[in-house]
């Protein structure tokens, strides 16, 4: 029934003078998208209005899903696009389009009419009048509310007519890649694929960073960030994926190191690797799906320690919220059902029973101390021997 989409963004149309970047990056992303899913799309910028017109038979909710994924979308409009054949069939098709879509429907409605081409010979006050009273008489339920109308409904006259009145939600955000890039530290867990979606959702393009421990971890665990990296994607785009051997100093931190310090010590050497992949990818910032006191290595004391070892800026997106809020987000967004898979992780491994809450800085800098003689050598034989794979949904 539908010969094209609108997609209405928001946050772009305040960015001034860049703004035809932000809209280029979008109609873009949106070209991409629209690639994966049955169909041709032509899609086009006019007048600070972005358009798919779909060239052959497509599927409706395939494209609206895909387009649902798109950051800096902020809603998608369905449009009856008809042919300009005078005021009565334009009537007829705007009547025909209300039944079709409010089927005996009792609500309020008001047309808004717009003349993008001013040569048309009606103007919008008497296409509003003529059009609202052509809708009256034809579904009897109805009724006309011009101040808070339960049905707005664009005429819009440009070369063709352009009929619509329903708006589904985007996701909001800006279009990946306009804001920089950045790291993700991805674990198999609810909260780092989460993170990667918020930052994503700004514009930033992500990479992420997987540590794992094998033989202590297993190839399903691996799969299963790899899994999670691919549903992440299909919102970010390709995220390129270093995955980084941890066990030799995972071993290393467990023989020298007190255990009720394993996870943090270890948590620093974890920042430590992905900043310098971070550096290597261009990437200007870290993010990881930290929330404060989730866990002993995420009290206020923990975090400082963590942080303490990076010069870049590390996004926590999740910081403030809770797991459940966490737990809806990624319902949402679809990883889930991955993340509660029960494979092992590397910090769960090598985790004490009671890991300090409070960690004092100076008392881990000296912990670590035992490690001066191995450390750097296993830092760059982690960061070397780390295998890189390039994500796509
Ligand atoms: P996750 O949310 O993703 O499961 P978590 O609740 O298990 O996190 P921690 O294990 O303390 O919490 O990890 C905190 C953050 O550190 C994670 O959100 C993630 O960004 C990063 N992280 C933890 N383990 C790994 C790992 N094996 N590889 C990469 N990043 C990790
Ligand atoms: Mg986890």
């Amino acid at each position: 029934m539908y010969q094209a989409f609108l997609i209405k963004y928001a946050e772009i149309g305040i960015k001034g003078k860049n703004r035809y970047i932000f809209e280029d990056a979008l109609v873009e992303h949106i070209r991409r998208a629209l690639k994966k899913v049955e169909g041709n799309f032509r899609v086009t910028k006019e007048q600070g209005r972005i358009y798919a017109f779909p060239e052959e038979a497509y599927d409706f909710e395939e494209t609206v899903e895909a387009l649902k994924r798109v950051f800096g979308i902020a809603a998608i409009c369905p449009v009856v696009v008809t042919e300009d054949q005078g005021y009565e069939k334009l009537a007829e098709a705007v009547v025909g389009y209300v039944q079709k879509v409010y089927p005996a429907s009792t609500r309020s409605f008001k047309v808004h009419a717009r003349r993008a081409r001013k040569s048309y010979p009606m103007d919008s006050m008497e296409l509003n009048r003529e059009l609202g009273g052509a809708i009256l008489a034809a579904c009897p339920g109805m009724r006309v509310d011009v101040h808070q109308p339960d049905i707005w409904l664009t005429v819009e006259v440009r070369q063709k007519i352009y009929i619509y009145s329903e708006e589904i939600p985007g996701p909001g955000g800006m279009p990946v890649g306009t804001n920089g890039s950045a790291m993700l530290l991805l674990s198999g867990g609810i909260d780092s694929p989460v993170a990667g979606y918020m930052i994503a959702k700004r514009g930033v393009k992500i990479d992420a960073v997987y540590f794992h421990a094998p033989p202590y971890t297993s190839d399903r665990a691996k799969q299963k960030v790899i899994d999670l990296a691919r549903l992440v994607a299909r919102y970010s785009g390709p995220i390129r994926l270093h995955i980084v051997n941890f066990t030799d100093i995972q071993l290393a931190i467990y023989e020298k190191c007190p255990h009720d310090e394993l996870t943090i010590i270890m948590r620093r050497y974890m920042m430590k690797i992905a900043e310098k992949m971070a550096e290597e990818d261009g990437s200007l910032a870290l993010i990881t799906g930290e929330s404060i006191g989730q866990v002993a290595s995420q009290t206020v004391h923990s975090l400082a320690c963590t942080n303490e070892v990076c010069t870049l800026p590390v996004f926590r997106p999740l910081i403030g919220f809770d797991k459940q809020e966490i737990v809806d987000i990624s319902l949402k967004i679809g990883t889930y059902e991955t993340s509660v898979l029960p494979y092992e992780d590397c910090c769960t491994i090598f985790v004490a029973k009671h890991p300090v809450t409070k960690p004092n800085l100076r008392t881990i800098r000296h912990s670590e101390e035992k490690l001066a003689d191995v450390i750097d050598g296993l830092l760059d034989e982690a960061v070397q021997s780390a295998e890189v794979m390039e994500i796509e949904e």
